[in-house]
């Protein structure tokens, strides 16, 4: 693909520079935004002080599983019309966008899906993405297809994988993934991946009543083996789940029930906006994360945007709409361009859904909602 004036490689976006576009964008943001830019092409802030950091990457709206809180087959079965191959950013086109998301701060791209790993050739994908040592790079998968591709993967550049598993019991993984996988498959390709040199952490959904009943198996077994399990509160995602607050298993809950096998103790956060709540097991032995985005929203640290598979921006994983920037790209429009409306999208941005989740004169669970299989989660 032909490279725009404005154009950044990924070492000129590591090293800070900007297009000139993203530099007007900014300096325009800088006086008129309640946050505005950082000095010296600093992030991004939205309506409420947040900057831009990360940016998860769908690169197709399929996956191999059929999970009840994503991709229920009832919904997404076989008359299901998934979107043609023409629809979907290309490998080129997720890379220049890539980089122009970098030029105006972004340090996290996590690749995910639907499934990433049902699109081919994702090695070449992670290739043609930017690299810079500031520049955290990982992918969100089911773990059923990573075994054959983890080598391949780390190869091109990948650092990390977040792997979904929601359950040990093999009975109750096959019936989550709705797909006949059986746990030991995505077990292995965790072996796999850390004997390549990826760095593995381990995302469950807890559900009440679906697999909460195996929720210190998990702790048990991912603590024996050295690696973060992070517990995830069951989330109204999309339209088709039939979510139910009855269903959720809070945070606290999950902790209780740990702290009376495992006594844990709270550590600081990693880095600022980290997602999940740190704690560490007191005998030493590790740590585990919880994220309570029902029952303790963290919207005032969310600096994610999400780029669909179709080339849209959403604000938030609760969105009704994204901002087409595959037509820009389609359309001719430069770098530059493309960095000023990113620039005005995320300045609009006051996206809090989580927190707003309660209110009575709110309703939001009748707003039609992104399907995380377009975004990811
Ligand atoms: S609800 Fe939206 S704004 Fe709040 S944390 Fe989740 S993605 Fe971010």
């Amino acid at each position: 693909m032909a490279r725009t004036t404005g154009e950044l490689t990924g070492a000129e976006a590591a090293r800070g520079a900007l297009p000139s576009g993203a530099r007007a964008a900014q300096a325009a943001q800088h006086e008129r935004a309640p946050g505005g830019p950082g000095v010296n092409g600093g992030p991004l802030f939205d309506q409420r002080r947040r900057p831009l950091r990360d940016l998860r990457i769908s690169v197709t709206d399929r996956c191999n599983f059929r999970c009840g809180y994503c991709m229920p087959r009832s919904v997404f079965g076989p008359g299901f019309e998934f979107l043609p191959a023409r629809e979907l950013l290309s490998f080129e086109e997720i890379a220049r966008l890539s980089a122009v998301f970098v030029s105006l701060g972004v340090r996290k791209l996590r690749l995910t899906g639907g499934e990433p790993l049902v699109r081919r050739d994702l090695p070449e994908l992670i290739r043609q993405l930017p690299k810079a040592p500031h520049l955290d790079l990982a992918l969100t998968t089911n773990g059923s297809l990573l075994a054959p591709h983890a080598e391949a993967l780390a190869k091109a550049g990948l650092e990390r994988v977040t792997v979904s598993l929601d359950s040990l019991d093999d009975a109750t993984f096959r019936r989550m993934n709705d797909a006949q996988i059986p746990v030991q498959t995505v077990l292995d390709a965790i072996a796999v991946a850390r004997a390549v040199g990826l760095s593995v952490k381990i995302n469950a959904v807890i559900q009440r009543g679906v697999n909460d009943g195996g929720l210190l198996d998990l702790v048990r077994h991912f603590r024996e083996h050295g690696l973060v399990l992070r517990l995830i509160e069951y989330m109204d995602v999309g339209n088709s789940n039939g979510w139910r607050h009855s269903q959720v298993l809070s945070a606290r809950e999950m902790l209780e029930r740990i702290d009376a096998v495992f006594p844990l103790e709270s550590i600081e956060s990693s880095y600022p906006g980290e997602v999940a709540r740190r704690y560490r097991f007191r005998d030493g032995s590790g740590e585990i994360g919880m994220i309570a985005s029902v029952t303790q929203p963290f919207c005032g640290d969310c600096s994610r945007g999400r780029l669909s598979a179709q080339g849209s921006l959403y604000t938030c994983l609760f969105a009704s709409e994204g901002h087409d920037l595959r037509a820009l790209l389609r359309s001719g429009q430069t770098d530059d361009e493309i960095a000023k409306r990113i620039t005005q999208v995320w300045q609009a941005r006051a996206d809090a859904y989580s927190e707003q989740r309660g209110a009575p004169l709110v309703k939001l669970s009748r707003r039609p909602k992104i399907e995380m299989s377009y975004i990811g989660g």
